[in-house]
């Protein structure tokens, strides 16, 4: 055996600790770990001397990654969005996800990012499915935007009554109908009807906020 030596001084009197370490991967649980870390008793240099730790680490993290995997693709399940309907709108090999939930194949960096802005931003399938259209894009991210400011308008205070409901369901109508009406591309009004939208969902002393936006 090796005669482990302290690769500062070369001293042999190295000291063993243990010390308890936190990983933690987005949409997986935190996990405690114990690596061991070493001191020269002679020249006071500290470390992980022979790389004890990093398999170690690597291992956790590779399953904290999967855990993370399975936890999203789960999510997406309980929210019945189907894996085939994500995979085609991703054009992703059919039963990618599969494969990665039942943990027979391992996604990349690439596929777990993915997975993960999927995640938080699910209209991004929809903007896939649209082939990537600008207008489409950005037509459904300002809608989206619009109906959680709505919602959130009364989601503090109220359960959404069938009247609030269909108010909502009026004004994206409306947002809709106009969007439509106009071209697209012109970034600066759609800003502008989500900055009316705002100023008026703010305002909790409205009973109902919603008013047809004027056409600059
Ligand atoms: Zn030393």
């Amino acid at each position: 055996m090796n005669i482990k030596r302290c690769p500062e001084c070369g001293s042999e009197a190295i000291i063993e600790n243990k010390r308890n370490i936190s990983i933690k991967e987005p949409f997986a649980d935190e996990v405690n770990i114990e690596i061991k870390q070493n001191v020269c008793a002679s020249c006071g240099s500290q470390g992980d001397f022979f790389d004890q730790n990093e398999t170690l680490i690597e291992e956790t993290i590779k399953n904290l990654k999967q855990k993370s995997i399975k936890n999203i693709l789960n999510d997406f399940t309980d929210n019945k969005m189907s894996m085939s309907s994500i995979e085609r709108a991703l054009e992703m090999p059919q039963r990618t996800l599969t494969k990665w939930k039942n943990s027979t194949n391992y996604p990349s960096s690439a596929g777990i990012a993915l997975m993960r802005f999927i995640k938080l931003f699910p209209w991004l399938l929809e903007v896939a499915e649209n082939k990537y259209n600008y207008n489409e894009a950005q037509k459904i991210h300002i809608n989206t935007a619009i109906e959680k400011l709505l919602l959130k308008r009364y989601s503090d205070t109220e359960i959404l009554s069938e009247r609030h409901i269909a108010h909502i369901t009026k004004a994206e109508k409306e947002i809709k109908d106009y969007e439509d009406l106009k071209s697209i591309n012109q970034d600066t009004n759609s800003m502008e009807i989500l900055k009316e939208l705002y100023r008026s969902t703010v305002d909790k002393d409205k009973v109902m906020p919603i008013e047809p936006v004027a056409v600059a």
